[in-house]
């Protein structure tokens, strides 16, 4: 029975039972995309406030040169001018922007968005995997490259999930999980749609078995990626990142802003199958909360002249320029501890 939905390819791979039940080397599981965001993930502040500041100059112009003044203005004033709470040992806790121009690209608002679904989903996942026994993986989709749009070349992925999530085989083996889009384009200016998967798995499986699936599924992709995720919050940290950062927009033209202002409606970020209902009822107890680490819904509470809780030092609140930030980080950056912002302006 299992045999039919295996393609050719795969019944020469695994040419019986048996070997389907071995564990793949570990080589199978190296996924050299989680490998080159981790690198990304070590920037220093001052160099992704620089990122970002060259990013949203960049989308700017973009707007302005497609006639789209009312966006290039949003884009211009969101985090215009930024206040925020920091000790003199170099902790932030908290950044309050002037404005937010919830732009789906802008990266300031991303980076808002996806602390919010992080905090969101943390404590679910946690509760999920506490109550469930299942062990979250990181799953990579692709697709083939074919001549469509972003639009087209998004929901044909998303088609082909949804298949496979109806498929005995996937039902066996997950509970459910979020899914996420990624979209790049490549040289030849073809679209490269991949969907990043925090899978709840019940029960260990041969990669090659999961890559015949998704192959009958799409009827010519294979490529897929799989590894173990060892902490959840690293995990839902590493696929939110493209909820925030869909895609390379240093490399971004005139074309793909219009093209992206098209797919306004499209959803980014999901959750599906029995963690879907999960969350839907979730209530985080007491100790699933403190699991969490709640650093974040403490620091909505923290005013200038509280002590840190993290060294104790009294919390300064500095008003700046939105411009002025990769500075002053550069500044943090370079000051011993405990002389931070006592030279700013
Ligand atoms: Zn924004
Ligand atoms: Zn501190």
């Amino acid at each position: 029975m299992k045999q039919l939905t295996l393609s050719t390819v795969l019944t020469n791979r695994v040419p019986n039972g048996a070997q389907s039940e071995r564990k793949p080397a570990a080589r199978a599981y190296l996924d050299n995309r989680v490998t080159k965001s981790q690198r990304e993930n070590k920037r220093t502040r001052s160099q992704g406030a620089r990122e970002r500041l060259a990013t949203k100059e960049h989308l700017t112009r973009l707007a302005v040169g497609l006639g789209e003044v009312e966006l290039a203005h949003k884009l211009e004033r969101c985090h215009s001018v930024v206040e925020f709470l920091f000790c003199p040992n170099k902790h932030v806790y908290r950044i309050i922007p002037n404005f937010t121009c919830e732009f789906r690209l802008c990266p300031d608002c991303g980076r808002r968005r996806s602390r919010k679904l992080q905090s969101k989903y943390l404590p679910a996942m946690r509760g999920f995997m506490l109550h469930r026994k299942v062990t979250p993986v990181h799953l990579v989709l692709t697709q083939t490259h074919k001549k469509e749009n972003r639009k087209q070349s998004a929901e044909r992925i998303k088609d082909a999930f949804t298949k496979l999530q109806r498929r005995g085989f996937w039902k066996q083996h997950f509970k459910g999980g979020t899914w996420s889009l990624e979209f790049t384009k490549d040289k030849n200016g073809l679209h490269h749609t991949h969907l990043h998967i925090i899978g709840f798995r019940r029960r260990f499986f041969d990669i090659e078995l999961l890559r015949g699936e998704w192959l009958a599924v799409t009827g010519d992709s294979h490529v897929i990626h799989l590894k173990k995720i060892e902490d959840i919050a690293t995990g839902l940290r590493e696929v939110v990142k493209y909820v925030s950062k869909p895609l390379d927009i240093r490399r971004f033209g005139a074309d793909d802003l219009k093209e992206f202002l098209g797919l306004k409606n499209m959803r980014m970020f999901g959750t599906f199958g029995e963690f879907r209902n999960f969350c839907k009822d979730f209530e985080p107890s007491d100790n699933e909360g403190a699991a969490v680490g709640d650093l974040e819904s403490l620091a909505r509470d923290l005013v200038e002249g509280c002590a840190c809780p993290k060294c104790n030092e009294p919390l300064f609140s500095l008003r700046m320029s939105g411009k002025e930030l990769p500075q002053f980080y550069e500044q943090v950056e370079s000051s011993p501890p405990g002389k931070v912002g006592t030279s700013w302006n």
